[in-house]
């Protein structure tokens, strides 16, 4: 089947009540993987693709990649996403590659670094929701700013400074029409995002869980939700890494904002971490190898098995066949004939 907009994968898991992983990628090996995972566990899945990743791989790649992918996975509803486009051109340009979903990242200054006000915001993310469901692609917007730096992109500060006021979210959607809304509840991007296991002190699911009973219609997406499990960070230290220690969104906190309105969950780090594991395990034991074929290849399945578990931790799997896909053309008339409200 064609690439879906992400709109439809996320109204059906809201349906259905399960999450949706989006997972990151920049290469063919990292497209594989999931498509395999999503093969295996028989889930629908979202493929994004940052600014950085766009940049690395030349966007053209990654596009004829994903359509290779449709092509080799047709039973997988499969939506190819814009993960934290930084201007109304940023997403513009995405639409026209053919991405299916754009999230419009407001939230900071088109320098990516720079928190703005929420009138900017509101301004963007509202130009880029009737650009994008002119032609049935979806949106995503953020309100509040994630802690960290991912992709050069992020105000690098700690997940804690810039929290979702949930007025402010309840007032973002009602002004701008998106359809689905990424929060700050004290997650940062990258490896390093809490020094010791969250708590609630550190990681707000009550924040999360008022937001969803103001806005129970909304989908909502946590960002930097990577679990950087101990044992990937092993792997990497144990065949010559220097990882400090740190610790991840645990999975149960994951299923929790799943069974509170949350149904889009970004992953990059975990396989980050399960690629370069595995690569440096081959450097280690066979130092005699150089076909990259011998470390790309275990590389492919460590991160396939992180991708498969997560699908299955999130609940998607056993659901890539209980809908059709519908078109983005149908997708662009629905937008037009129901414009959507709060
Ligand atoms: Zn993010």
């Amino acid at each position: 089947m064609p690439l879906v907009s992400m709109r439809q994968l996320l109204d059906e898991a809201s349906a259905k009540g399960y999450g949706v992983g989006a997972f990151n990628v920049n290469n063919m090996e990292q497209i594989q993987a999931i498509m395999e995972a999503a093969r295996e566990t028989r889930s629908p899945v979202i493929v994004q693709a940052s600014r950085g990743a766009r940049a690395y791989s030349q966007d053209r790649f990654l596009y004829h990649l994903m359509l290779a992918a449709t092509e080799i996975y047709p039973e997988i509803p499969t939506v190819l996403h814009l993960d934290h486009g930084n201007s109304v051109e940023t997403c513009k340009s995405a639409i026209e590659m053919g991405f299916t979903s754009v999230m419009m990242d407001g939230s900071l200054m088109p320098d990516g670094k720079t928190p703005s006000s929420f009138e900017y915001n509101v301004e963007a993310t509202r130009t880029v929701v009737e650009m994008a469901h002119a032609k049935g692609v979806t949106v995503e917007g953020e309100i509040g700013c994630l802690g960290g730096i991912e992709d050069g992109h992020g105000a690098g500060l700690d997940g804690l400074s810039h929290l979702t006021d949930p007025d402010q979210a309840v007032e973002f959607v009602k002004l701008t029409g998106l359809d689905a809304l990424a929060i700050a509840i004290g997650t940062s991007h990258g490896a390093y995002k809490f020094t010791k296991k969250p708590t609630g002190e550190t990681l707000k699911m009550e924040r999360l869980m008022e937001i969803h009973r103001r806005l129970p219609n909304v989908h909502l997406v946590m960002h930097g939700s990577s679990s950087v499990p101990q044992d990937l960070q092993d792997i990497i230290n144990q065949y010559g890494g220097k990882l400090k220690p740190t610790w991840g969104v645990p999975v149960e906190e994951i299923q929790l904002g799943i069974r509170n309105g949350v149904r889009k969950v970004n992953v990059d780090t975990d396989n980050r971490l399960a690629i370069t594991g595995a690569i440096r395990k081959v450097f280690s034991e066979k130092p005699e190898e150089f076909d990259p074929r011998s470390y790309l290849k275990p590389a492919r399945e460590a991160m396939k098995k992180v991708v498969a578990l997560r699908m299955t931790q999130f609940g998607q799997a056993g659901h890539a066949g209980d809908y059709a896909p519908i078109s983005l053309t149908q997708m662009a008339e629905r937008y037009a004939a129901e414009p959507v409200t709060v």
